[in-house]
């Protein structure tokens, strides 16, 4: 691993080297500070395509194949939204079918750098997931920290790949930095939602973007956010790449959130710079129902530096949303159906503006929560063998 630093969100105290992941003196999360850049257009593979943008050297990397993902345009949206191009970024694809997974490589490639053997995380979705799958695939010791009430069926699909799983009672907010005691006390690298090397992970979204329009980069990104780590990772993203001369400006930004648990959306539309809960959530939209963003005054902090805004969407615009992109070929889950409803919003208004091209993040595939399809009319046809040539 090369030399590498971290520097706080909140208070701007540097930490030399990596092995911190919040700030002990504010608990703000931290940022990557590595100078490194360069793009080996040899190379498909996301993590060895943008390596010098890390610290680490390519024979270090840890990959199941994540990232490359399409970026699917639909005119069809863009002409019914009203903006110049409309694309889908499908984070669907990766190996465990959400975008997790670049964070997730970013941080076993770390945690294996350092020497742990050990890696965790506290999630109770995609997180879990993708943690499981890196950890089994480096042959690593994973534990997962779930909430008590989770439903069966989603632990299934964590426990599938060897990890050991807790579910967890009690005040599940204090299990984020109780993880982190634990994990300094037992030598276990937690990779939660926003850790350093997370958000950097998702830095590649943005590299990927930025080649997909010949590093003229779109007017607006609009990302689906809970914890803010992507968002973050993301904005740092585009910011790299303008910072070493590969575009000329930064998009702006759309931090999307359920209206029903939208505690980032709050603070924004009151012009505050610090999260507060949000009372009793409520939405659809599981993979971003944090009530108590960690990285939600970074996000704040960062839509105002590049002049974002936050959007919240109702629960009936989720729904039709995630419908109409099913309707285009791309399944979502209801999550990753927000950034198009957000676009709508915004469209509406004229925040975004009829010359603009969009870019949405479809976070993650429909099929990791079927529950959703009961909100949906879905209706099929019954047909004896002999009528199916009058039926169809
Ligand atoms: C994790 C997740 C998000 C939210 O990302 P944050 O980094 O927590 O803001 C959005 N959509 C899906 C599908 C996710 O799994
Ligand atoms: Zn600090």
């Amino acid at each position: 691993m090369r030399e590498a630093g971290l520097i706080c969100v909140g208070c701007g105290k540097n930490f030399e080297g990596t092995k911190v992941f919040r700030c002990p003196d504010c608990d703000s999360p931290l940022d990557l500070v590595f100078d490194g850049h360069g793009i080996d257009k040899s190379k498909t593979c996301s993590a060895e395509r943008y390596h010098k943008f890390f610290p680490f050297e390519p024979h270090e990397i840890i990959s199941l194949g994540e990232g490359n993902t399409p970026l699917v345009s639909v005119p069809s949206l863009a002409e019914k939204i009203g903006v110049r191009s409309f694309g889908i970024k499908n984070e669907s694809v990766n190996p465990t079918w959400s975008f997790k997974d670049r964070g997730t490589s970013c941080c076993v490639t770390h945690a294996n750098a350092l020497d742990f053997k050990h890696i965790g995380t506290v999630s109770s979705g995609n997180m879990a997931a993708s943690v499981a799958a890196y950890g089994a695939y480096a042959g690593m010791k994973t534990t997962i920290l779930v909430k008590e009430n989770l439903a069966d069926e989603k632990l299934a699909p964590v426990v599938i790949y060897g990890a050991r799983l807790f579910r967890v009672s009690g005040n599940y907010d204090d299990v984020y930095n109780k993880s982190l005691e634990i994990g300094k006390d037992k030598g276990i690298y937690f990779m939660n939602s926003d850790v350093p090397f997370r958000a950097a992970g998702s830095r590649t979204i943005s590299f990927e973007i930025a080649e997909s329009f010949d590093f003229d980069v779109p007017e607006w990104v609009i990302v689906p956010t809970s914890s803010g780590g992507n968002i973050r990772g993301i904005i740092s993203g585009f910011a790299d790449m303008k910072r070493h001369g590969y575009t000329n400006k930064v998009p702006r930004f759309i931090c999307a959130q359920a209206a029903g648990c939208s505690p980032i959306v709050a603070a924004y539309d009151k012009g505050e710079m610090k999260v507060k809960r949000f009372p009793d959530p409520d939405t659809i939209a599981h993979a971003i129902d944090n009530a108590f963003p960690p990285s939600g005054n970074e996000t704040l902090a960062l839509l105002k530096k590049f002049d974002g805004i936050a959007i919240g969407v109702s629960e009936d615009a989720i729904i039709s949303a995630q419908a109409e992109q099913a309707s285009k070929g791309l399944f979502g889950q209801p999550a990753s159906a927000v950034p198009l409803a957000a676009a709508y919003e915004a469209k509406r208004r004229g925040i975004i503006s009829e010359n603009d091209r969009v870019v949405t993040i479809l976070t993650g595939s429909g099929l990791k929560y079927t529950a959703a399809f009961s909100r949906h009319k879905l209706s099929w046809h019954e047909c004896h063998v002999n009528d199916l040539h009058e039926s169809i």
